[in-house]
C-alpha cells in the first residue's frame, strides 16, 4: 500500500538566516530603498516551520506610479549607452550576485523551503543567465543592411521598447528575476518588477546588491499584491511592455489589462508536461531522470515531469521501478543534509491546492501507488506521490497540479499516444523516450509544446529559448529570442540618388 515519507528536520541549531542577512522591507525605487511607513504589510512565511520571517509593504498604484515614473526619467540615458557599457554593467552584476551565492540561496531557502543545494543552483544559473545576456547584447546590435529597392538603402535596426513592467511567481522567485531583468537590461529598457508576494526576499536582496552598478531608475522593485500593484503595472499608459510568469489565470488578467494601451504582453504561464515512453526506451534512464525531474523544486515547476504516458506493453515494470525511486527521495528542511531533494509547498494555501487534487483522485478511485497525502507538520510538506491507472481525462492527468505527484496512464498505439499528450490546454514542454531515432524526430514534430526533450526531461541553458503555445502563453525567456522580444524594430530608408 502507500506509504509515506518522513519530514527530515534540521538538526543544526544555528538559523538558516538571521535578521542582518534579510533586504530592507521596501520597495526599490529611483535606486534607493523608499524610506515610508506603509500603511498595510504583507507577513512573508518561511513555509518548512510556517514562522513569519519578514513584513513588506503592500504596494499600492501610487507606488507603481512613482516607480514607472522613474523608470520612464531613466530610460534616455540607459537606452543611450554603447552596448559593451551595458553588457560591462550585466558582468558586474553577475559578479555580485555570485560573490553572495550562499546568501542569496540561504535567503531562497528560507523563503520557498528549497532545499539548499536546489537554491545553489538557482543562483548559479542567475549568474549565468546575466553572463549570457551581457556577451548576447554585444553581437546581436548588429543591423542589417542593404539595398532592397532601387537607390535606396535600407537600415534595420534594434531599438529598446522603453519600460517594461515584470510580474514573477513565488516557485523561483531569484532566477526568473534573472531571466526578466538580464534581458530587458541588455536589450536598453528600464523596468519596474513586482514579485511575488509571498517570496519577495531574494529579488529585494538583488535589488540592494546591485544598487550602485545601476544608474537610478533603470530597476525598480515594488513589492505587493496581483490584483492591484501587478494590475497596476499591466495597465499603465507609461509601461511599454508586460511581462508575466504565472498561471493562466494571471496572464489572462494581464492580457486583458494590457489591451486598453495596446501594450506588449509576454506570458510565461503554466506547464503540465507529458513524458511518453515507447516499449524501446530505456526504462532505467527514464526513471532516474523521473525522479529529478518530476520532483525538482518539489514539483512546483512549471515544467514537471509529472504526467507519465507509458506504453501498456512496459507500463507495469516501469510503474514499479519508478515507486522505487519516489519511494527513496529524501524529503525535508533546507539544510537537513546535502542529499535532502524534496521540501514543502511554498504556503499554506498552495499545500492546500495539491492536497485536494489528491483527495479527490482518491475519492475518484484513482489508484495511489505510492505517497497520496501530507506528511506531519510544521511546514507544508506533502508525500512524494505516483497515481497509476489514471484514467483519460481525469482532473489530475489535465489540470496543473504544482507538487511531487506524478500521474500514470498507459497507451497501446502512437497516434493515441501523441494525440493524448497534446490534450491538454497547456504547451510548455514535453519529452519522449525511445532508442528508435526515426521515431522521435516524428513525435517531437508532432507534439504541440515549446519545448520537446528526446530522451531528457528538464535540462536547460541559457542559450536556448524557453516559452509555451496554447495555454503556456506567448513570448520566450532566455537566449537570443528574449532579447529580440525585448526590443522593437526600426527600418531608416536612404534615398541615396545623386
Ligand atoms: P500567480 O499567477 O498566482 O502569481 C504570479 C504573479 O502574478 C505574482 O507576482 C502575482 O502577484 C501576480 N498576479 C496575480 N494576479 C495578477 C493580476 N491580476 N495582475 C497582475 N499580476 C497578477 O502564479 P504563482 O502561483 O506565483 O506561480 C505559479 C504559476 O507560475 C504556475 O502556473 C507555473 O506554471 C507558472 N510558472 C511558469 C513558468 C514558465 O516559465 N512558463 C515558470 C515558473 C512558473
Amino acid at each position: 500500500g502507500p506509504t509515506t515519507a518522513t519530514v527530515r528536520r534540521a538538526t543544526d541549531a544555528a538559523p538558516l538566516i538571521t535578521a542582518a542577512d534579510l533586504p530592507p522591507a521596501r520597495h526599490f525605487i529611483d535606486g534607493k530603498f523608499l524610506d515610508q511607513s506603509p500603511e498595510r504589510v504583507i507577513d512573508v512565511v518561511d513555509p518548512s516551520t510556517e514562522n513569519v520571517i519578514a513584513h513588506i509593504p503592500e504596494g499600492t498604484a501610487d507606488d507603481i506610479d512613482g516607480a514607472v515614473a522613474a523608470a520612464v526619467a531613466a530610460r534616455r540615458q540607459w537606452a543611450r549607452l554603447l552596448p559593451k557599457e551595458r553588457s560591462e554593467t550585466l558582468h558586474a552584476i553577475a559578479d555580485g550576485l555570485a560573490e553572495h551565492t550562499e546568501l542569496l540561496a540561504r535567503l531562497e531557502s528560507a523563503n520557498t523551503g528549497k532545499p539548499l543545494a536546489v537554491s545553489q543552483d538557482d543562483v548559479a544559473q542567475t549568474v549565468d543567465t546575466f553572463r549570457f545576456m551581457a556577451g548576447a547584447v554585444r553581437a546581436t546590435t548588429s543591423m542589417a543592411a542593404g539595398d532592397y529597392a532601387e537607390n535606396h538603402l535600407s537600415v534595420i535596426l534594434r531599438e529598446p521598447l522603453g519600460v517594461i513592467g515584470v510580474v514573477t511567481p513565488w516557485n523561483y522567485p531569484l532566477l526568473m528575476a534573472a531571466w526578466k531583468i538580464a534581458p530587458i537590461l541588455a536589450a536598453g529598457n528600464t523596468l519596474v518588477l513586482k514579485p511575488s508576494e509571498q517570496t519577495p526576499l531574494t529579488t529585494l536582496k538583488l535589488a540592494e546588491l546591485v544598487a550602485d552598478l545601476l544608474p537610478p531608475g533603470v530597476l525598480n522593485v515594488v513589492n505587493g499584491y496581483g490584483p492591484v500593484a501587478g494590475a497596476r503595472l499591466a495597465e499603465h499608459p507609461d509601461v511599454n511592455m508586460i511581462a508575466l510568469t504565472g498561471s493562466v489565470s494571471s496572464g489572462r488578467a494581464v492580457a486583458r489589462a494590457a489591451a486598453d494601451t495596446l501594450k506588449r504582453v509576454h506570458l510565461e504561464l503554466g506547464g503540465k508536461a507529458p513524458v511518453v515512453i515507447f516499449p524501446d526506451a530505456d526504462l532505467a534512464a527514464a526513471v532516474s531522470a523521473l525522479r529529478v525531474a518530476g520532483f525538482w523544486n518539489s514539483g512546483q515547476e512549471c515544467g514537471a515531469a509529472c504526467r507519465v504516458l507509458v506504453h501498456e506493453s512496459v507500463a507495469e515494470q516501469f510503474v514499479e521501478q519508478l515507486v522505487g525511486e519516489v519511494r527513496a527521495l529524501v524529503v525535508g528542511e533546507p539544510t537537513s543534509g546535502e542529499d535532502v531533494e524534496v521540501g514543502p509547498m511554498v504556503s499554506k494555501a498552495h499545500f492546500d491546492r495539491v492536497t485536494g487534487y489528491l483527495e479527490r483522485a482518491k475519492s475518484q478511485g484513482i489508484r495511489v501507488a505510492t505517497g497520496g497525502g501530507a506528511l506531519d507538520g510544521p511546514g507544508y510538506f506533502v508525500a512524494p506521490t505516483v497515481l497509476v491507472d489514471v484514467p483519460e481525462g481525469a482532473e489530475v492527468a489535465r489540470e496543473e497540479i504544482f507538487g511531487p505527484v506524478i500521474t500514470v496512464e498507459t497507451f497501446s498505439e502512437e497516434d493515441e499516444a501523441v494525440r493524448r499528450a497534446n490534450d491538454v490546454p497547456f504547451g510548455l514542454s514535453a519529452s519522449v523516450w525511445t532508442e528508435n531515432a526515426r521515431r522521435c524526430h516524428g513525435i517531437a514534430a508532432r507534439l504541440d509544446f515549446g519545448t520537446v526533450w528526446v530522451n531528457s526531461h528538464l535540462v536547460l541553458a541559457s542559450e536556448v529559448p524557453w516559452g509555451g503555445f496554447k495555454g503556456s502563453g506567448y513570448g520566450r525567456d532566455l537566449s537570443l529570442y528574449a532579447l529580440d522580444d525585448y526590443s522593437r524594430t526600426k527600418h531608416v530608408m536612404h534615398n541615396h540618388e545623386r
